[in-house]
């Protein structure tokens, strides 16, 4: 049976999450579907920067730097989010960004992995790993005399060898929404003497992630996609209690230090992640991600991330159902895996021609989705048209419409306009 909008909108008036789509301020008319790259605002955020700014700047001066609570602003952030990642209290921080705490934790698993294993000499990682954690990796091999390997998600398990040292995978793959078994991988890898360092930047707060429960050895993850902190949050990064206070991490600024305010000239490293802190800390862009964070508090009182994820899938299931329904014969694929416990909360279709056009030409009829350019390699790694699905606030109704307008943008051939083809900086 075919799913009408009708259906869609019982769906939402049925959905326990509902209430939480009030926490966010949507321009009207707009269907966003890229809160994967760049989350929506909570509507608490404007307020509370403007009595950051005002308040605790303006009138505390430098005494907010203890009145307000500046100064553990990373570690409160942490332990607020933990649960939802399966760390524990005091094993999170929120600091810099994740292409800087990657080197961080990748530079400390380096150390680790040659005082227990001298003659591992290699990181793997995956060809299609987001760009910027391949350049942070090339930089930390070249700085440590290892070799980065780059492979195909089903050859990670043949490079799982004696001379690996570290690997570094990202759980929920940018481009195809394909989710490893964090779990499984880590007990693999373990079981071959590896570290694993996870990049959590498309599963934090959107799928359920378990550190502690996968043994994982290290994790950082973005602040301004899923979980709403605002264009360049602050991340956050993990190390497990076993490794956190082992090795310093190669930014060994003054916040990291065990006592910043003894000024001493010694470094010194705090004893578990806060080492992982470099300098002073952007008290502003912290306090607009805790309004981020706040409404995973609200969301935990709904149900939480169970609740959270059986949304996520009804939402990319439908989408992905509606499209084969409504869109067939326009050449559309699906590089997202259609087996639930390997997808995460995107759909992303292939086309062999125009998904650029074809996504500007939503954005604008105002179906907000994004595009990423294949890697014109062997053929795996396809152009894409990526459509975000959190579950915060993204309606059955908004699916609905969206397949709506991609319909309607192919059949028409309104793609074609030569407008829809400019390339943007940033797509
Ligand atoms: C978004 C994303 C990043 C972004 O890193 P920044 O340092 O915030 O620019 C890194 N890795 C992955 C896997 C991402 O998806």
């Amino acid at each position: 049976m075919t799913t009408t909008l009708q259906d869609c909108r019982a769906r939402d008036a049925q959905d326990p999450l509902r209430s939480l789509r009030e926490h966010f301020t949507l321009p009207e008319g707009t269907i966003y579907l890229d809160g994967n790259s760049l989350g929506a605002l909570p509507r608490a955020t404007a307020a509370r920067v403007a009595q950051v700014v005002q308040g605790e700047w303006g009138e505390g001066l430098i005494t907010s730097w203890n009145q307000a609570g500046w100064v553990d602003l990373p570690a409160r952030l942490g332990d607020q989010f933990a649960p939802w990642i399966g760390a524990g209290p005091g094993q999170v921080v929120f600091t810099d960004t994740t292409s800087i705490n990657l080197y961080k934790v990748l530079t400390a698993a380096a150390r680790v992995a040659r005082q227990d294993g001298p003659g591992r000499t290699r990181i793997v990682s995956e060809r299609s790993n987001f760009p910027t954690d391949l350049y942070i990796a090339q930089s930390v091999c070249e700085q440590h005399g290892l070799a980065l390997v780059l492979v195909e998600p089903e050859e990670i398990d043949a490079h799982l060898t004696d001379d690996t040292a570290i690997l570094l995978l990202t759980h929920v793959n940018y481009r195809t929404g394909a989710m490893h078994d964090m779990a499984a991988v880590t007990a693999r890898a373990h079981a071959r003497g590896i570290l694993c360092v996870w990049d959590l930047c498309h599963s934090a707060g959107a799928v359920p992630v378990d550190l502690l429960g996968a043994d994982a050895d290290y994790a950082v993850g973005c602040g301004y996609k899923y979980l709403n902190g605002g264009p360049g949050a602050p991340a956050f990064v993990w190390a497990h209690p076993r490794l956190a206070g082992r090795f310093e991490q190669p930014l060994s600024g003054w916040f990291g230090h065990a006592a910043p305010f003894a000024f001493t000239p010694e470094y010194r490293p705090a004893p578990g992640i806060g080492r992982y802190l470099c300098g002073t800390q952007p008290i502003v862009s912290l306090s607009a991600l805790q309004c981020g964070l706040d409404v995973f508090s609200a969301a935990a009182d709904l149900g939480g991330m169970a609740a959270l994820r059986a949304k996520s899938l009804a939402l990319t299931d439908l989408f992905i159902d509606l499209v084969q329904a409504q869109c067939a014969g326009h050449g559309l694929g699906l590089a997202t895996p259609l087996a639930p416990h390997q997808r995460g909360s995107q759909v992303s279709l292939t086309r062999d021609e125009g998904a650029y056009a074809i996504v500007q030409a939503l954005i604008a009829r105002g179906v907000v989705g994004d595009f990423r350019k294949g890697d014109g390699g062997n053929g795996l790694h396809k152009d894409i048209l990526r459509f975000g699905f959190t579950p915060l606030y993204t309606r059955f109704e908004d699916v609905w419409h969206a397949v709506q307008h991609l319909r309607e943008v192919l059949e028409g051939g309104e793609w074609q306009r030569p407008q829809f083809h400019q390339i943007n900086a940033v797509t």
